[in-house]
């Protein structure tokens, strides 16, 4: 189909995902769905020593666990497999082949340390540096010299100097550039790979992207690849070179900052559903900010893109929208979520009935920011808290804790019925006027080490008999 929407998202598998990368997937996920076209993933692991992620198992997982998935890529092929671009240098080399023919391409025998002197001169001189074309000039017989003597080359792309060249792009419109600005670029390396700049431009032909949706770090690199397109006679697709991710302070977000990779993120309990949320409402204003993907793909506007320096990240904002997703989830898929953060804290969870572990549930959802909230929150079920009767006479100056103690423990037979003790408990401070909101207060300290939580009801009824009275008899 002509005019089909085709958009990838490329990363190289260099690190973790982090957030920037996170965001170029998801909108070229969402533009792939808005406008029903194909949403591609290739990996570009050209670099065997940077490759961090082999096989790109860790971005598959992350990708999987975000619910971006993709229409063609690793595992699931496609018409224009294979999808690591390791496995593809049987294509780049064809294109390299059909670029030789045309004479658009040349070897150059410079080494780095004279392309680094160059370099330096040329800045010295006020110059912009640039490669100098010494090798362009080489003669056949200089160029068959040098292959005899097994010097190693590289190939560049011999560009047209004296012609700019326009390309779209979405929120900056037509940008012009100069070519008179720029080197003669490298399409392989010495050891006979092919450059990222290179690789990448040939996939985008090959694979037939209509859009190319990427991080503004690619700017500097379009250009070049735009000359590798009209070389092959192949139009231009449309860029949107997308904005950076700042921290609160406006730099450009590092390791250092919390939540710059995904896993980061993961591992503290934000849910993909608001990642995703968040990183779709970022940078724009919307009526309504909490959305699910089918009404992110609904609304938003890719014909309203505007050109922003930096995008900014706000952990607080993001809380926001987490706490948002969590407490619209039903208490059990909240249990789901929230039993690996409980089970690692807590094992014995393990042991606890469904139903008792949604009870208690229910009780913190209105307060959770993340599932690593959680076993904190349920820390008065599984811990016995540290509290002396001693510490609580000294905390509490008035005399009636005692009473209040004695009053506890005397009625602890009718523990088996909460509703029984809570009246029987309820009755003596009333006859005795004594204040029923202190009365819980202590109560609640008792069993749980802190003044507030849950109502007593309900505590009565989540601790259960045996809790209860093992923590009132601990504190005689
Ligand atoms: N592999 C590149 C990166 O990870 C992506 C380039 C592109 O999207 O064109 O930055």
């Amino acid at each position: 189909m002509e005019n089909a929407v085709r958009v990838r998202f490329a990363p190289s598998p260099t690190g973790l995902l982090h957030l920037g990368s996170v965001r170029i997937a998801l909108f070229n996920y969402l533009f792939a769905k808005q406008k029903k076209g194909t949403f591609i993933l290739r990996i570009e692991d050209t670099d065997p020593e940077r490759n961090f992620d082999p096989g790109a198992k860790i971005i598959l997982e992350d990708l999987a666990w975000l619910n971006l998935t993709f229409d063609e890529g690793p595992n699931i092929g496609g018409p224009y497999a294979p999808y690591f671009q390791s496995e593809r240098a049987p294509i780049y080399q064809e294109k390299l082949d059909q670029l030789k023919k045309q004479n658009a391409i040349y070897r150059c025998f410079c080494t780095q340390e004279e392309l680094e002197k160059k370099r330096k001169r040329q800045i010295a001189l006020k110059q912009p540096p640039r490669y100098d074309r010494t090798c362009l000039a080489l003669s056949i017989q200089e160029i068959k010299k040098n292959l005899l003597e097994k010097k190693p080359f590289i190939w560049r792309f011999k560009l047209i100097t004296n012609k700019t060249i326009e390309i779209n792009d979405l929120a900056r419109g037509v940008i012009t550039f100069d070519f008179s600005n720029f080197s003669d670029f490298p399409l392989t390396r010495q050891n006979g790979t092919f450059t990222f700049i290179f690789a990448n431009a040939i996939d985008d032909m090959v694979m037939k992207m209509s859009h190319i949706f990427r991080g503004e770090d690619h700017i500097s690199n379009t250009p070049c690849q735009a000359a590798l397109f009209e070389a092959f006679n192949i139009p231009l697709p449309i860029f949107w070179h997308m904005p950076i991710i700042c921290n609160v302070e406006g730099k450009k977000l590092s390791k250092r900052d919390f939540g710059f990779s995904l896993r980061d993120l993961k591992h503290a309990g934000f849910l993909p559903e608001a990642i995703c949320n968040y990183l779709a409402i970022i940078g724009g204003s919307f009526e309504k900010e909490i959305m699910n993907m089918s009404e992110l793909i609904k609304t938003i506007d890719f014909s309203d893109i505007h050109s922003t320096s930096a995008i900014r990240y706000d952990v607080e904002k993001l809380k926001w929208v987490n706490h948002q997703w969590l407490i619209r989830y039903m208490p059990q898929e909240l249990l789901t979520q929230i039993l690996p953060f409980l089970e690692k804290k807590y094992p014995q969870a393990k042991e606890v009935t469904q139903e008792k572990l949604i009870s208690l549930i229910k009780t913190i959802q209105p307060e959770l920011k993340t599932l690593q909230d959680a076993p904190a929150f349920l820390s008065f079920y599984f811990e016995e808290p540290e509290v002396s009767k001693k510490n609580l006479l000294e905390q509490e100056t008035d005399i009636i804790v005692q009473e209040l103690i004695e009053l506890f423990i005397a009625h602890i037979d009718k523990i088996d019925s909460p509703d029984l003790y809570y009246q029987a408990i309820a009755k003596v401070c009333k006859e005795k006027q004594i204040s029923l909101k202190h009365t819980w207060r202590l109560f609640r300290i008792i069993l749980t080490g802190k003044p507030s939580g849950p109502g007593v009801k309900e505590l009565l009824e989540l601790l259960g008999p045996a809790k209860i009275k093992k923590r009132i008899q601990h504190i005689v």
